[in-house]
């Protein structure tokens, strides 16, 4: 292994018995690394980053996000995210079985036992997201069986770390990704209406694209205002 400063960045580089160089950045710490090929030299290597770094840059930035995300301790002050607007988070303390409320436009209320620890109070926030989720995506899902004139067989909501959505064409069997809670309501749908499609049309082809086409004018800006911010 070998490590070759770039701007400023520090790239491990990792020679070995493989065909196409490849570039990534590992979480947490953003650290960038190389596999290359043998026959490659270090300057075509460092060539290589350079034409690369508009990207490193923009992925260090993403994973140092994501990190710094995931460090949340649930306390009072901290921002967090419900349809696509920001809110602060208020813990209050008192004795009754824990909940939460949206209060005013600005702040999510968060009821816990003295004492609780930062992971029962994100717990409990998850918890009150997917109940939120789950209520948001009832009438989005009739309404979009209507429309394509489809059935899920069935569908839940789960944590996921890649996707915001996947659909088991097989099964008809459909799951949102939980984070979707904290997007706004058109990206939501947007999510319900490709995952639906699906049941129409399996592979994201033209016959699918103009199914959305159809429907969702703007489905490409939807997509990508989720796949801009990690929250
Ligand atoms: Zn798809």
């Amino acid at each position: 292994m070998q490590v070759i400063i770039v701007n400023k960045i520090h790239v491990e580089v990792e020679w070995k018995d493989i065909k196409n160089i490849h570039l990534t950045v590992y979480p947490p710490d953003a650290r960038v690394h190389i596999s290359a090929p043998l026959a490659m030299s270090a300057d075509s290597v460092r060539l290589y980053v350079i034409t690369k770094l508009e990207w490193i840059n923009k992925r260090i930035e993403m994973v140092r996000n994501q990190a710094r995300q995931s460090e949340r301790e649930y306390v009072s002050g901290e921002n967090h995210y419900y349809k696509g607007i920001r809110y602060r988070l208020n813990v209050i303390y008192r004795n009754t079985p824990p909940a939460v409320e949206l209060k005013g436009t600005r702040n999510i209320n968060i009821y816990v036992r003295e004492g609780s620890s930062s992971e029962k109070r994100g717990e409990v926030l998850r918890e009150w997201y997917r109940a939120e989720l789950k209520e948001a995506l009832q009438p989005i899902v009739a309404k979009w069986e209507e429309i394509l004139q489809v059935q899920a067989k069935h569908w839940e909501v789960k944590q996921m770390k890649t996707l915001w959505g996947s659909c088991n064409t097989r099964s008809r069997h459909i799951i949102f990704n939980l984070e979707l809670i904290k997007k706004p309501t058109q990206c939501i749908e947007y999510i319900v209406a490709h995952e639906m499609t699906h049941l129409v049309e399996r592979l994201h082809n033209s016959k699918f694209t103009a199914i959305l086409d159809h429907h969702i004018p703007n489905w490409r800006q939807l997509k990508d205002e989720l796949n801009e911010f990690i929250v």
